[in-house]
């Protein structure tokens, strides 16, 4: 176990599998500067999966208990499901997928599940063709739709994540929440957030968690459930209803405090915050002649230096948002 100078413990690593993705949600990957143009990693850049591998299996030395697969589209990854069973195999406890949805069919599902992935979540933000065009120009709701309902099928439940921008999609609150009311489902609103530098982020395009809890409770009685430790959503029961709420309130309720998670990229840099502007080279220490025991030194050493609290910081007005060299959602995986 490694404690950071701020006494949280590392027990969570997400992994982007990609930055590519086959949708370009306005808030992550606007279509005007994702385009053709893009210089994306190229395969050779990308980790593969037996670095990948080698990597966690070093991170077990560090009570490792959590590992989620994002990207990017992760199923934009091929074979993802053999990678899932090794990750497995290394005795990580819980392996969880976050996908926009697009290529996850019932042979898909039962393949990850096989191959022992956990649970599933799916992002969602809008029910409406003519909103769901300005979010998100190429998704198909209909296609997303029908992943949620495989998820619960095959894994007993799923979550959904919703980003909620003010006057985009912040009306479709309740419609999201009257189609999906009657599952075993979490669905958690998440504020939208100030990650990379092109997603033109301001606070007046921030739907509060507090106006979305307020918009459902005129609604819905909600009533509070115990939070898992280290979560960064707040669960709600929606009252005779199988559905549950939760709120991410990176933006007006930090949750720095508690955050127990690193991430890699899928170029194989390791980050020990979302809003990080500089990684430490996994892959290069991989690809050369450093030994296992230098890189697991190196991840102590950092983790152990970890004083990260961006959120924190720029709601106290600490901290500007508008630093340099932010790295993107889609290439670290939010
Ligand atoms: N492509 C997959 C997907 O969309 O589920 C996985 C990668 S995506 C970067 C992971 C999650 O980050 C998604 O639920 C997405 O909605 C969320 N996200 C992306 N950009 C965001 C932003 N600026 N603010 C808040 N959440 C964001
Ligand atoms: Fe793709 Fe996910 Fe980003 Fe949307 S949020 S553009 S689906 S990576
Ligand atoms: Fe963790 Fe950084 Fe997000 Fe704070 S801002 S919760 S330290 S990733």
């Amino acid at each position: 176990m490694i404690n950071d100078k701020l006494k949280r413990s590392f027990e969570y690593l997400r992994i982007s599998l990609t930055d590519r993705c086959n949708y370009r949600c306005s808030y992550c990957m606007p279509k005007d500067i994702f385009n053709s143009d893009y210089k994306y990693l190229r395969k050779s850049e990308l980790l593969t999966f037996e670095e990948i591998l080698s990597f966690i299996s070093i991170l077990t030395n560090f009570n490792l208990k959590k590992i989620r697969l994002t990207g990017g589209e992760p199923l934009l990854r091929r074979n993802i499901e053999n990678l899932i069973g090794k990750i497995k195999g290394l005795g990580i406890d819980h392996v969880a997928l976050t996908t926009n949805g697009a290529l996850l069919n019932y042979n898909k599902a039962e393949l990850l599940k096989k191959n022992g992935l956990d649970s599933v979540t799916i992002s969602l933000d809008s029910l409406k063709c003519s909103i769901n065009r300005k979010i998100n120009p190429h998704s198909n709701i209909s296609k997303v739709i029908d992943a949620i309902y495989i998820a619960i099928d095959v894994f007993g439940s799923a979550k959904i994540n919703v980003v909620v921008m003010k006057n985009i999609n912040s009306q479709e609150i309740l419609d999201i929440i009257n189609k999906f009311k009657n599952l075993n489902v979490e669905i958690r609103f998440i504020e939208f957030m100030d990650v990379g530098e092109t997603n033109e982020w301001n606070l007046e395009k921030v739907y509060s968690s507090e106006s979305i809890y307020n918009d459902i409770s005129r609604h819905y009685t909600l009533t509070k459930l115990v939070d898992e430790k280290n979560s960064t959503s707040t669960k709600w029961q929606l009252k005779n209803l199988s559905a549950k709420v939760g709120f991410i309130s990176s933006i007006t309720r930090p949750f720095c405090g508690s955050c127990n998670r690193a991430r890699l990229s899928a170029d194989g840099f390791f980050y020990t915050c979302l809003f990080a502007t500089h990684g430490y080279n996994v892959l290069k220490r991989l690809r050369s002649s450093s030994s296992e025991l230098k890189l697991k030194n190196d991840i102590q050493d950092i983790w152990s230096k970890r004083i990260d609290q961006y959120s924190v910081l720029r709601k106290t007005h600490r901290i500007g948002n508008d630093r340099e060299n932010k790295i993107e959602m889609s290439y670290i995986g939010g």
